[in-house]
């Protein structure tokens, strides 16, 4: 074929290429690198609330418990592994070397009851001071973290839906003190293509104080840059091994009812 007939042919078949759309070499600009502090904000703080004497509450006839002070049967490593966390004296505490936990089971809708403790020689300060939190369906992440005189990023501090939405109110206890949460979920229904058709929701209570209201969530919970819905269906608790120095904490009476 000679060389002329060659390059006409060439171009008929760009031609076609583009008129079909097949190839698309139209340019963009690339997409702003986010900092983690670009979701970050401190202001207004939520007002301190000195919590009532609410201390613990037992399991009901039908609930699942998860955490009875004996043993992780019901919770696993990421990789599938038996959960290693250091179980004592009725607590479970978190071991930082072995990460996160889940649970076996997977749950839709859902009432969780959980208490945490902070040690009492906790040190640290913002995000590196008793960093934990519970993630729902292993997507959204309720925050758990000392607040106790520790001011964050109100986004992030304890009862944020974290990077999302603050807590209405500061309702923690002291260090070496049990908190209490109690959490009610609803499961988000999504459309065929994959977005929400009723985003999730959560109502998050501590120590008997509201902090998140049936509050919608907007995403997946992420360090850096925005929420993204993502398809899901039934998903495990996901209790948090958080990298920050201080010391571990603990948790005790875990137990949720489905819905
Ligand atoms: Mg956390």
């Amino acid at each position: 074929m000679e060389r002329i007939n060659v390059i006409r042919l060439a171009a008929a078949a760009l031609a076609v290429v583009t008129t079909f759309g097949v190839v698309a070499q139209k340019k963009y600009p690339e997409r702003e690198k986010m900092t983690p502090g670009m979701s970050e904000y401190w202001t207004p703080q939520p007002k301190i609330v000195t919590p009532g004497n609410i201390t613990t509450n037992s399991a009901p006839s039908d609930a699942i418990v998860l955490f009875d002070g004996k043993d992780l049967s019901a919770w696993q490593s990421p990789n599938g592994d038996p959960a290693a966390w250091d179980v004592h004296d009725g607590v479970m505490t978190v071991n930082k070397k072995k990460g996160d936990i889940l649970t076996k089971q997977k749950f839709d809708n859902f009432q969780l009851h959980l208490e945490w403790c902070v040690p009492e020689n906790i040190s640290g300060s913002s995000q590196a001071r008793g960093n934990s939190g519970v993630f729902l369906q292993d997507m959204y992440e309720v925050q758990i973290l000392d607040c106790y005189n520790n001011e964050t990023y109100v986004n992030g501090q304890t009862g944020s839906i974290y990077k999302q939405t603050p807590p209405l109110a500061n309702a923690m206890r002291k260090p070496g003190e049990w908190n209490v949460y109690d959490i009610i979920y609803t499961a988000p229904v999504f459309k065929e293509d994959g977005t929400y058709r009723v985003p999730p929701t959560v109502t998050v209570i501590q120590n008997g104080v509201v902090l998140q209201n049936n509050t919608t969530i907007l995403g997946t919970t992420e360090y850096i840059g925005f929420p993204r819905v993502v398809k899901h269906g039934a998903g495990p608790i996901r209790l948090q091994s958080h990298g920050d120095p201080s010391e571990p904490i603990s948790f005790r009476n875990i137990w949720i009812r489905e819905m």
